[in-house]
């Protein structure tokens, strides 16, 4: 009799941790732990550098995948506080990545130092890595940039660049991912 009370006990247990499993998001539980802004995002299954299709993901999604401070400026638009970031000065030379996603978005020797706080850029890599939006929030028009893959919210572009474009990508350095071309080409040549 105590046998089969234990027996039903384990399966009662073992039923009730079945229905918590199914209750999770479609997403794995590891998948949804916080990362960590490495480069691989084991933890953010929308990161790829390999793959442009467009992601699109819930905000309930992206809330748990993503560190506190990239989805408060990525997914609500927000603005990290000036000269925090350390790509603001680095002349490092290599390629700026979406740390949403891992589009890339900026290659360093378009890279230039504007004074204005953040990282700033010229020119992104390719007409596509970027979309444009008016933004008339704060009493001023400007135009906000968003990644063209993930569509987070990078920063804004100003008219006060340098040339060829005269362009100024001021970005939100929270939101960016950097690649050393020497870290790429080593990692190529290991193939
Ligand atoms: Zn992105």
């Amino acid at each position: 009799m105590n046998h089969l009370i234990r027996n039903t006990c384990i399966v009662v247990l073992a039923l009730l941790f079945q229905q918590c499993t199914y209750s999770q998001a479609s997403l794995s539980p590891n998948q949804l732990k916080s990362s960590n802004m490495d480069t691989t995002k084991k933890d953010n299954p929308a990161y790829s550098r390999k793959d442009s299709a467009p992601v699109n993901l819930t905000d309930e999604q992206w809330k748990k995948i993503l560190p506190a401070d990239v989805y408060a400026i990525a997914r609500q638009k927000g603005t990290e506080r000036p000269w925090t970031s350390p790509y603001e000065t680095s002349k490092e030379v290599g390629t700026y990545y979406c740390a949403v996603c891992g589009n890339a978005l900026f290659k360093s020797d378009t890279k230039f130092e504007s004074g204005c706080g953040w990282p700033s850029f010229y020119e992104p890599v390719s007409k596509g890595s970027i979309i444009y939006k008016a933004d008339n929030s704060l009493g001023m028009e400007r135009t906000e940039v968003e990644c063209g893959r993930c569509k987070s919210h990078l920063g804004h572009v100003f008219n006060d660049g340098p040339p060829p474009t005269g362009l100024r990508y001021c970005i939100n350095g929270v939101i960016l991912d950097f690649e050393k071309a020497k870290d790429a080409e080593k990692k190529y040549n290991a193939f």
